[in-house]
């Protein structure tokens, strides 16, 4: 006879955006008002909750395996608005999309966006996430004035600059280990409207990516680079650069696009699918080069055209594997690529992108001064978690980091040389709160 388990049956399957790893939640509590968190966090066992956002980490960061979540979508409130000065405050569930359609109309615009506006403010600030204009903006956390925070053990605690100074710092980055955000303070920055004057421009080295950003990092606000990661050790791609434009008269109409219905067949994407990708798209580029006045969307968020664009990579899913090295190190760099061009299992959305060197605003940021690179990789299994370790090798060579909203399964000995700071933050966490990454990359049960 089978013999009866106490625990509930595992049943609730959230994905987090790359849809590996793939794990059962024990429950998902939505709170829909804020004053029914503190409730979900009494009743809660040690390391039981995570806060999860719109589930747009790549990896384990948002999911906690076996236990429970606490889906923040639904605390999804614009609390108040100061027209003169561009502070915003509203809850941790409002997603970026959700500011920029009521407050970019008013003149006013996120002062740091990540690739996809489909991110909660929680999210956002769990992930210290940064943008194109990290080079003079910094992240998302530090433009973040106060936050009210539920802890497990003190209720609602309210921090800023002035109270409780500590604990922000370890709430920016912190992977929401710290509690569960309630609500935020967010400067918004003024636009003179939804344009942006763009120019792209292709290379052929690194070079002369590096000369491009040096050279634009003064002039324009936002510079980021497509890679196409065939290519070798002599990377070529496109070079975007661009500034809020000031008014163009142009009538703006926003536009909702076309949604990948399914999960696409695994055979659809292989080294010569995705060559010819890069190629065309290099291509396709190369030839509209030069300046242009583009609307914002396609600007900031060229995926977010395609809803459920994840289903691309098939059943099995994707891994991001985005690092940061300091720079210069052309001869590290240049091994990475070779050892990607070689692997065959090259990326359609290669993102090269120069760091700034603004202060971390939380214990456990990820930005830091050097060449940071995103890239997307089916998940093939062994083939696909060897190559990222032989990737790491290089990158903790080089003195670089990995970036946990992308990661997947880094090994603790990574993760401490990404974050060797990391023991001082242990002290904030909430007592509660645990995730599947947190686990995997420090032992902790
Ligand atoms: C297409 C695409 C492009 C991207 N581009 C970039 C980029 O350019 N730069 C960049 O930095 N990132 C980028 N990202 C990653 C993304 O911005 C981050 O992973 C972000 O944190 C996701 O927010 P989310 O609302 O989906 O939160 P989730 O992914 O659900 O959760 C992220 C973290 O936030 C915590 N959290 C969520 N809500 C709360 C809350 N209320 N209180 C406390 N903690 C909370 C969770 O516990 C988790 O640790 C990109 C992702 C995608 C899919």
């Amino acid at each position: 006879m089978r013999k009866q388990t106490a625990a509930p049956p595992l049943t609730e399957e959230i994905f987090d955006w790359g849809r590996y790893p793939r794990v059962a939640h024990r429950y998902v509590h939505k709170p829909a008002w804020n004053d029914q968190v503190p409730a979900i966090l009494e009743a809660a066992g040690p390391g039981a909750l995570l806060p999860h956002g719109l589930g747009r980490s790549y990896g384990d960061s948002c999911l906690n395996a076996g236990r429970e979540l606490i889906d923040c979508r639904r605390l999804n409130r614009i609390l108040g608005f100061e027209e003169s000065t561009g502070l915003l405050r509203c809850e941790s569930g409002v997603s970026l999309s959700d500011i920029i359609d009521v407050f970019l109309p008013k003149g006013w615009f996120l002062p740091v966006t990540p690739g996809t506006s489909f991110v909660t403010v929680g999210g956002a600030i769990a992930n210290d996430v940064h943008g194109k204009n990290h080079h003079c903006a910094g992240t998302f956390g530090s433009h973040v004035r106060r936050i009210a925070l539920h802890r497990s053990e003190d209720d609602l605690v309210f921090c800023s600059s002035e109270e409780n100074p500590d604990m922000l710092r370890a709430t920016i980055g912190g992977l929401g280990l710290t509690g569960v955000i309630a609500w935020a303070d967010i400067q918004l920055k003024r636009v003179a409207g939804p344009w942006i004057d763009a120019e792209s421009i292709p290379f052929q080295s690194l070079n002369t990516f590096l000369d491009l950003s040096r050279d634009s990092n003064d002039r324009f606000e936002y510079t980021v680079a497509w890679l196409d990661c065939f290519a070798g050790k002599n990377p070529r791609g496109i070079f975007f650069r661009g500034n809020h434009a000031t008014d163009h008269g142009k009538e703006f109409h926003p536009k909702r696009g076309p949604k990948l219905p399914f999960a696409l067949p695994v055979w659809l994407l292989n080294r010569y699918s995705v060559k010819a990708f890069n190629a065309v798209y290099y291509r396709f580029h190369a030839a509209r080069k030069g300046a242009s006045v583009e609307a914002y969307a396609p600007f900031f968020y060229p995926l977010d055209s395609v809803r459920q664009w994840n289903l691309l990579y098939g059943r099995r899913g994707f891994v991001q594997y985005q690092c940061v090295m300091p720079e210069p190190r052309p001869a590290a760099f240049e091994e990475l690529l070779d050892r990607i061009a070689h692997s065959g299992m090259g990326s359609f959305l290669g993102v090269l992108k120069q760091f700034g060197s603004a202060p971390a605003a939380g214990i456990l940021s990820f930005p830091r001064p050097g060449l940071t690179i995103a890239l997307d990789f089916a998940m093939r299994g062994e083939p696909t978690l060897q190559l990222m370790q032989s990737l790491d090798e290089v990158v903790q060579e080089s003195g670089g980091a990995i970036y946990p909203a992308k990661d997947a399964r880094m090994s603790p000995a990574m993760f401490e040389a990404s974050f060797p700071r990391w023991r001082s933050f242990v002290p904030y966490m909430d007592p509660k709160m645990s995730s599947s990454f947190w686990r995997r990359v420090t032992g902790a049960q």
